[in-house]
């Protein structure tokens, strides 16, 4: 991880609303979004990193590979009638594609799932998923942009090296939110796990006065 991304922090002028990525650039605070209605505080705690998109083989992904499969299994089922009929060359062209398309299909399935880095933003009782590269962007299908929370979310943050951690969020019933790879100085880890903690509660509304600063 040579890449130098910004280390975490509070950003007061929102520039999108994180439930639908309207743009709230100009507008004052708190606001309710114009396009979906979700009220903002404004205050939105920005952290970069690497998240853990949730099913990153795609339904339709896991049907064509399975369908492949079964076919390539057929194939060979029938490759004495192949033979019989001098097709040899046939076969082994049809079988050959089943399996480079099917090995295609299982790489690129695989490079989305923890690739892109991100900018996460997170805000009272959710975080907002944006790709640093454009052309990441269609990895992070619309109901993968916004993660909502509960409120009933643990959060654990565990410091790997001096400027990353993994932080995770894990609700009472053992399943996991969210995971992600992120930018955060080991000194800074008790602050952010903090903050986020707070977000997840959606108690950051409530506070009076300046945001905390390291
Ligand atoms: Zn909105």
């Amino acid at each position: 991880m040579t890449t130098h991304l910004p280390d975490p922090q509070w950003s007061e002028a929102a520039a999108l609303c994180p439930a639908c990525g309207y743009s709230l650039t100009g507008l004052a605070f708190p606001v309710t979004c114009p396009e979906c209605g979700q009220l903002h505080t404004g205050r939105q705690f920005i952290v970069h990193g690497v998240p853990s998109i949730r099913s990153a083989t795609k339904p339709w992904r896991l049907a064509a590979i399975i369908i492949l499969c079964t076919g390539s299994f057929c194939l060979l089922q029938a490759l004495g009638f192949f033979l019989a009929m001098n097709l040899g060359w046939l076969f082994l062209f049809i079988i050959g594609t089943l399996i480079l398309a099917t090995i295609a299909l299982i790489v690129t399935g695989g490079r989305g799932r923890n690739g892109s880095k991100c900018r996460m933003i997170f805000v009272d009782r959710g975080v907002y998923l944006t790709p640093l590269k454009i052309d990441a962007a269609k990895e992070i299908s619309a109901d993968q942009g916004f993660i909502r929370f509960s409120g009933d979310e643990r959060a654990t943050l565990t410091p790997v090296g001096t400027a990353w951690a993994h932080l995770r969020l894990a609700r009472p019933d053992g399943t996991v939110p969210f995971r992600a790879g992120i930018r955060c100085p080991r000194e800074r880890a008790d602050e952010l796990l903090a903050t986020i903690d707070e977000l997840i509660r959606g108690r950051s509304a409530n506070a009076t006065g300046a945001p905390p600063t390291a």
